[in-house]
């Protein structure tokens, strides 16, 4: 795996953990089957003010996308449902559905904002299989560009991502907010 090189989120990072050490969150309303060690169970709980501290970029119904923090590609998403579950059996059919036209959405958006030329799109089921949330299905949508694999990695193992997860987000939220999902 590459390490990834990404100083403007770092510093953003670095200068807002006071912040947050000074003014402890009120206790979480976890939805039912809510695991409280869950980012994204604590996000959905979370109040929506802090969807942007918290990475989470458009709430559906029953599914929720979030920014991941440690993308492999720029615009690196994540797709989930609203509950905490870890098999895909354990989806209803609305949530199935949702998630799948989430993604689907979300392609159209990376590609009209963020002139994405492809994607890798993707579930990772259990830690054997890479999961880093192995209790919460989460399906991954990497956008791809034409030679993204092939400049900065071949540099000493460091890989450069430049958009801040900030800026982000706006843009993402807000073509979220624009879009006929
Ligand atoms: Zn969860």
């Amino acid at each position: 795996m590459y390490e990834n090189l990404w100083a403007p989120w770092r510093l953003a990072y670095i200068a807002g953990e006071g912040e947050r050490s000074t003014a402890p969150a009120p206790p979480l309303k976890l939805l039912p089957g809510g695991d409280e060690s869950c980012f994204a169970c604590r996000a959905v709980a979370d109040d929506r003010k802090r969807d942007r501290q918290n990475l989470l970029v458009a709430r559906g119904k029953t599914t929720v996308t979030f920014l991941n923090r440690y993308p492999y590609n720029n615009g690196h998403l994540l797709v989930l449902p609203l509950a905490h579950k870890d098999r895909l059996e354990r989806l209803t059919p609305d949530e199935l559905l949702e998630s799948q036209q989430t993604i689907a959405c979300w392609v159209d958006l990376l590609e009209s904002t963020m002139k994405a030329e492809g994607f890798n799109i993707g579930l990772n089921l259990g830690r054997a299989a890479g999961a880093g949330l192995p209790g919460h299905v989460h399906w991954h949508v990497v956008p791809r560009w034409h030679g993204d694999t092939n400049f900065m990695p071949a540099l000493a193992g460091v890989k450069v991502i430049p958009q801040s997860l900030d800026d982000l987000w706006d843009l993402l939220h807000k073509a979220w907010g624009a879009s006929s999902h």
